[in-house]
């Protein structure tokens, strides 16, 4: 593609968002994007920082691949890197650093990665997450004094990394000074091996156990990961004695996590649990009222009724649909009537009131067509990437899609048992939430089955 074609795709694409992305969000995310190479269905954009960069593709990452699409008039997939010179991060400019984080960082510590968006004022309250909340606001408000550890288990998509992320603003809010950990025990883990690995465990305990509040993600994918077990154990005691607060999240109440430690269960299940339900009719209401004011869109009620009504499993669907009506409305001109919002969802709206019986076959057979990747392979052990993200993916569509157990998934999907059904379905929600080319993948996949 020649550059004034590509400057001409820009200039349209930009001019695109700016009706639909209000002010400071277009100025500071997409007006700085420049095109850095478009190669076959892949267009690499530069601009902002690391972080502008990290917000951009959570926010706008989908918004992006639909606008270069209709500008280009094929399916593409949008990367954006951020540019060279990384702006001073700590700048007081810095739109993303709360005051608590800048506290902070003029002592010289790092600043947890806190989503701007995943705040309580953000957070919709309704029976299924009141007590939730309410056990995470204290918590927040006086960490190490109310429950300890907090311990917050849902299922995918019902707002557990929001929760958590919420504690971590308002505690820096009220305590600048606080030391406040985010991670996910992923990230807990690879760290662990780092340090062990490089000899460095001082830095590591120095980094984890002198901290205020340690917020952890998603503590399931620390199973069977004997030496990281035991490494978190002591972390959690020494947190705890020190008065220091703790929060986990799961997939799972404590009692029904498999290959973790029992110490380290029965401490969790001695402070607080609780657990976020599936949102009710209102609150599904409510929390698409909330997030096409976010957005700073008017959308008739009666369509915000119809998506609430259609889309029930969870919060992360619930949103992506929205989105992607706001999207359709946006690119093809058309004004959103039910008719329409029907024709978007469909896929949404015929999964889940099981107009159609799918089976895991089907899910299996059309994620193995769209990945490319051979049905013995997906079945078997083969641990390659490609493979494996392929196995968890049919596992996702499979909770997603059909009534089955996380037992029955396994069974079907080569003799797997729940846990690890449970594992990969967490992972795919989490690698769509980073990853726009999955998600649009996934969609593939959804498109064929329907
Ligand atoms: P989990 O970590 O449990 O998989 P997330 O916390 O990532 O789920 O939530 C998925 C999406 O739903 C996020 O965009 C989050 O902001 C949103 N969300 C979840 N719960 C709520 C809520 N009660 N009110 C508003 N948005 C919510
Ligand atoms: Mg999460």
């Amino acid at each position: 593609m020649t550059d004034a074609r590509a400057t001409g795709v820009l200039k349209q694409v930009k001019e695109r968002l700016r009706e639909v992305i209000i002010g400071p969000k277009y100025d500071l995310l997409i007006e700085p994007l420049e095109i850095e190479s478009i190669t076959g269905n892949r267009v690499t954009l530069v601009g902002g920082g690391q972080k502008q960069v990290e917000w951009l593709q959570e926010e706008f990452g989908s918004r992006l691949n639909e606008a270069f699409s209709a500008a280009l008039g094929e399916l593409v997939e949008v990367v954006v890197k951020p540019s060279e010179v990384i702006p001073d991060q700590s700048s007081p400019l810095d739109p993303f650093t709360s005051l608590g984080a800048l506290a902070a960082t003029a002592r010289g510590q790092a600043r947890p990665l806190l989503n701007p968006r995943f705040t309580f004022e953000n957070f919709v309250v309704g029976p299924s997450n009141q007590f939730c909340y309410s056990a995470a606001k204290a918590v927040a408000e006086r960490p190490g004094f109310a429950y300890n550890p907090l311990f917050v288990y849902a299922d995918v998509g019902l707002g557990k990394t929001h929760i958590l992320h919420s504690i971590g603003h308002r505690t820096l809010e009220l305590h600048p000074e606080y030391r406040v950990i985010f991670v996910t025990s992923e990230k807990f883990t690879s760290d662990f091996i780092e340090k062990v690995r490089t000899g460095r465990m001082n830095e590591f305990h120095q980094r984890y156990r002198q901290c205020d509040l340690l917020l952890i993600d998603d503590i399931q994918f620390i199973a069977g990961k004997v030496e990281t077990q035991m490494e978190f154990f002591h972390t959690f005691m020494s947190l705890v004695d020190a008065g220091k607060q703790i929060v986990v999240t799961a997939d799972l109440p404590p009692q029904e996590l498999k290959n973790i430690e029992a110490r380290l269960l029965s401490r969790f299940g001695s402070g607080l649990l609780v657990d976020i339900g599936p949102p009710e009719a209102e609150t599904r209401l409510a929390i698409l009222q909330k997030k096409a004011e976010l957005e700073g869109r008017k959308v008739a009620p009666e369509i915000l009724a119809f998506v609430a009504e259609n889309v029930r499993s969870n919060i992360r669907e619930l949103e992506g649909a929205l989105i992607r009506l706001l999207a359709f409305s946006d690119f093809s001109g058309a004004k959103l009537t039910i008719e329409a919002a029907r024709r978007v969802l469909a896929d949404f709206v015929k999964g889940q009131s099981g107009y159609r019986y799918i089976s895991m076959e089907q899910i299996i057979d059309a994620v193995c067509e769209v990945f490319r990747v051979d049905h013995n392979l997906l079945m078997g052990r083969d641990r390659r990437k490609k493979v494996a993200d392929a196995r968890m993916i049919a596992m996702y569509l499979g909770r997603k899609r059909t009534n089955l157990t996380l037992a029955q998934i396994g069974e079907e999907v080569g003799g797997r048992d729940h846990s690890t059904v449970s594992h990969g379905v967490t992972k795919i929600a989490q690698a769509m939430d980073e990853d726009p080319y999955l998600q649009q993948m996934v969609q593939r996949v959804i498109r064929k089955l329907f």
